[in-house]
């Protein structure tokens, strides 16, 4: 099936408003009619009127479109679209390590389970992390389930910031060392390297900028060149939008799981509106506090 056929489909489909994150296909992005991080799409999802959102991404971003919006219609083209990030935390570490520090506050990463964020006093991205923990009272902080943004957020912030778990990461992020990043300026003396604060602590430290996806569109205007230390897609996102700068991928850093979202399984889900996600109520209504306080805090 063309691209045509599916954006004609989609017409045809009155109230239907598709969402993808950075990291999908060239192809997807082409359909969707609106692209972001992960930041982004929470938002987005706060403002859309269409009665059934697609949304092209993995397990957690459906979800949490749906607590935003738990009278639409909400479906991922792929079920087994799941984000191995969010399933290294579990509700059971999650509560003992709040009552083994009941002092701290808790922040988890969107890239979590509902029902570990219902447990959480405020969620936040990659892109906010830093600037909700600034203006948390608390010094002491429970941070999951990505301890490479947990470092990150410890060193921009100076709070006691603790890992839950102590080894949480993103499969596709830590497969980038160091020794990618000095090969690639190696072949590009002229590019600045930017890289995700999901990447390894020694990767962040030896990099020019870390930013999340929606920052990195941000600041890439301010250089001609870039490194990007990332998931791959994101070259094909900002060289869409700077058709006139180059980026080049540190490494092929590929999430098998963004990719398991096609065209064709979109056109299923336009046809026959599979597959519905659903949070049950009380989760949702719980994880929903905790991610309005995400927005409170960001404004
Ligand atoms: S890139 Fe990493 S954190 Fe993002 S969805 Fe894929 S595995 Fe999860």
């Amino acid at each position: 099936m063309s691209l045509r056929e599916v954006r004609k489909l989609k017409e045809k489909e009155e109230g239907v408003v598709i969402l993808a994150h950075n990291y999908q296909r060239p192809e997807i992005q082409r359909i969707a009619d609106f692209i972001g991080d992960s930041l982004e799409l929470s938002m987005k999802a706060t403002e859309i009127e269409a009665e059934t959102i697609v949304f092209c991404g993995v397990d957690f971003m459906a979800e949490t479109a749906k607590i935003l919006n738990p009278d639409k219609e909400v479906l991922i083209p792929d079920r087994n679209a799941r984000c191995p990030m969010a399933s290294m935390l579990s509700v059971d570490l999650l509560t003992e390590y709040k009552k083994k520090y009941s002092e701290a506050e808790v922040v988890l990463y969107v890239n979590t389970t509902a029902e570990c964020k219902a447990l959480a006093d405020v969620i936040c991205t990659s892109a906010n992390a830093h600037s909700i923990i600034e203006k948390l009272e608390s010094d002491v902080i429970l941070f999951g389930p990505d301890a490479n943004l947990a470092h990150y957020v410890r060193k921009r912030t100076g709070k006691k910031v603790i890992p839950i778990p102590e080894w949480g990461h993103c499969p596709v992020h830590v497969s980038i060392g160091v020794d990618d990043l000095k090969r690639a300026r190696n072949k590009y003396p002229n590019a600045r390297v930017m890289a995700h604060p999901e990447c390894l602590p020694e990767v962040q430290e030896k990099a020019d900028l870390v930013a999340s996806t929606g920052q990195m569109i941000k600041k890439a205007c301010s250089h001609n060149e870039w490194v990007v230390l990332t998931e791959r897609e994101m070259c094909h996102r900002l060289k869409t939008i700077y058709p006139n700068k180059k980026f080049y991928p540190g490494k092929d850093a590929v999430c098998v799981n963004m990719k398991k979202i096609t065209v064709e399984k979109v056109k299923k889900s336009l046809e026959s509106h599979v597959h519905e996600v659903n949070v049950p109520k009380d989760i949702s209504k719980r994880a929903r506090r905790a991610i309005e306080k995400m927005f409170e805090l960001t404004l």
